[in-house]
């Protein structure tokens, strides 16, 4: 969604030395549907012309000699990144907002070298302002104030913000003080400084059959000017589904680059308005089609605020007007994005994970794992640490924030859906879809600590909570029953707490009366974690006393077996079933 990335597009690589020639291969075995691979420096400028990237192993000084009469226009250039001939530093060199930032971060990633970014706004790990808001379809009225205004920024002057509390927009880093300058979020046509203008306003056009592009443009104008609206914040025209077909309707979209869309009838009688009239429902089925289409933004959406009641267009000859149009501006959407951090370790966290922390500017979670990650999130960023226990408080905190229009992070360890803030968090929107929720997998307990151990996961596999907190203990009992009686490796969370410390042997002595005592036990403290322990005992052995909360416990099938130290559970049992 709207971030540069460079999948499908063509990356040229060019290489003059032996070793050169070894890392582009690399490359291009790493990304074979995107590298096309050239000669040496003198293929650079060939390249250059022919890709979107270029990954030039040359030094910079030579690459941006040979490119330099080739330069053109930033947006429009392929990025340029270099890597030395030690393969240390992957350089980007042009084009850094435009694929070589991103580029030289995946190449690192493949080559194993150091990215060395230099774009000032990248540096400072702020936000850069050509893509304020860019996945959220804002554009830029004044294109001519971002490199003053982003210079102020960058520099720690103040700088006002008027608009951006109802946009899910990542942080900006504002210092407080007399302002220096402004960025105004508007869709209004008085509006001061640096702006930019989002896709807040549905058009809703009303028409007779046969009407013309200009005339329906001519009543969607002068809605806009009643309301001193932007024609560049206009989202899209809407209308009822009879007038589908209707060529001045589609006509006058295509003419603005606006979307078209088209509603049935009975949602839009339903919608509110302040001027209803009999004679459209007599035709139409709803008696009003351009205030109702301006408002109805879909099943289950918060309707949107009508700001511009029904216009009538103005035909010169006098003639009864055959369009009208009314505008609305779609309510707040925030976003929320809930993230699994995986089990601990830094290099576990995803980058997708890591690009989800510096989207938000709201970034909620327990105190423990928010100091784990808080150099990743964006200077400006606001953090709401929590302790142990508020989950609910938390997860409704978080669901909150985002509908107020904020871009909220709600963090959690492993994966935020597994015994964690996912659900909560979930469970409170009910019927009424008012927020974009991006789910990010992280690597779960289990998973972290099957990897530890071996392979115990190689066959079918459950997972049970022993913690009775929220779930009854009889329920419990009858998962582990049937758990031990399915013959299923079996992962416990939450395995042994201070105040729990009965539930995990009882939940054994059920599985020793299905498996054999030689069953392997495997168990794994704080995974990934700083003071990891693994240890792998039997169920006749095993001591739950060694066992505590950063504990998972995985129970092996009775196919599992030890070997050379390691627990394997067979991904396949060939001999016949007797239990
Ligand atoms: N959402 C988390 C689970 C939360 S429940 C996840 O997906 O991993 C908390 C339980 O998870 C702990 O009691 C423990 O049993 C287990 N756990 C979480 N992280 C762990 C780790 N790094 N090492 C071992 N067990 C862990």
């Amino acid at each position: 969604m709207g971030r540069t990335t460079l999948n499908q597009k063509l990356i040229g690589v060019v290489a003059a030395t032996a070793a050169g020639r070894r890392a582009a291969r690399t490359l291009a075995a790493a990304w074979p549907d995107e590298v096309r691979q050239y000669g040496g420096a003198g293929e650079l400028r060939t390249a250059f012309e022919d890709c979107d990237a270029v990954v030039a192993f040359l030094a910079v000084g030579a690459a941006v000699r040979s490119l330099a009469p080739s330069l053109g226009r930033k947006s429009t250039d392929a990025a340029v990144v270099c890597v030395d001939e030690a393969l240390r530093h992957a350089v980007a060199v042009l084009g850094g907002h435009h694929g070589a930032n991103e580029l030289a971060e995946r190449v690192s990633a493949v080559l194993g070298c150091t990215p060395v970014i230099t774009t000032a706004s990248d540096a400072a790990g702020a936000q850069a302002l050509d893509g304020y808001g860019a996945d959220l379809g804002f554009r830029v009225e004044n294109p001519e104030l971002l490199a003053p205004v982003g210079v102020k920024l960058l520099s720690g002057a103040p700088v006002g913000v008027v608009g951006a509390e109802d946009w899910p927009l990542p942080a900006l880093d504002i210092r407080e003080g007399e302002t220096e300058a402004l960025i105004s979020i508007s869709d209004a046509t008085e509006a001061e400084g640096l702006v930019y203008r989002p896709p807040s306003l549905v058009v809703g056009v009303g028409a007779a059959r046969g009407v013309t592009a200009e005339e329906v443009l001519d009543a969607v104008d002068r809605a806009l000017a009643a309301g001193g609206l932007s024609a560049a914040s206009v989202a899209r025209l809407a209308s009822v589904e009879a007038k589908a077909g209707e060529a001045g309707i589609l006509e006058a979209a295509r003419r603005r680059d606006w979307p078209v869309v088209f509603h049935p009838a009975p949602e839009l009688a339903a919608v509110d308005v302040p001027n209803p009239s009999s004679v459209v429902l007599a035709e139409v089925g709803t008696p009003s089609v351009s205030e109702a289409a301006a408002r109805y933004d879909g099943p289950n959406r918060p309707l949107a605020e009508l700001i511009v009641p029904k216009t009538k267009s103005v035909p010169d000859t006098g003639r009864a007007a055959m369009a009208t149009a009314a505008v609305a501006r779609l309510a707040v959407r925030g976003r929320l994005a809930l993230i699994g951090l995986g089990p601990g370790a830094r290099d576990l966290v995803s980058p997708r994970a890591v690009a989800e922390l510096r989207r938000a500017s709201v970034v909620i979670g327990l105190d423990q794992y928010l100091d784990q990650i808080r150099d990743l999130l964006r200077p400006g960023a606001e953090v709401r640490a929590t302790g142990l226990g508020s989950e609910e408080e938390r997860a409704k905190d978080a669901v909150e924030t985002a509908r107020s229009g904020r871009a909220v992070a709600l963090v959690g360890s492993g994966d935020a859906g597994v015994y964690a803030m996912a659900s909560p968090a979930l469970d409170l929107f009910a019927d009424l879809d008012d927020v974009d929720v991006v789910g990010v997998p992280g690597i779960t307990a289990s998973l972290a600590a099957s990897n530890i151990l071996g392979a115990p996961l190689g066959h079918d596999h459950a997972v049970i909570s022993l913690s009775d907190l929220h779930t009854p203990w009889p329920a419990i009992v009858r998962r582990v029953t049937a758990a031990a009686e399915g013959d299923f490796v079996t992962v416990f969370y939450n395995p042994r707490s201070r105040g729990r410390d009965w539930q995990l042997g009882h939940a054994l002595d059920i599985f020793r009366r299905h498996r054999p005592p030689n069953t392997p036990i495997g168990c794994v403290r704080d995974a990934s974690r700083p003071g990891e322990r693994a240890w792998i005992s039997t169920l006749s052995e095993f001591d739950p006393a060694d066992v505590d909360m950063y504990t998972v416990v995985l129970v092996g099938s009775s196919h599992t077996r030890v070997a050379a130290g390691r627990m394997v559970t067979p991904r396949g049992y060939t001999w016949s079933e007797t239990s």
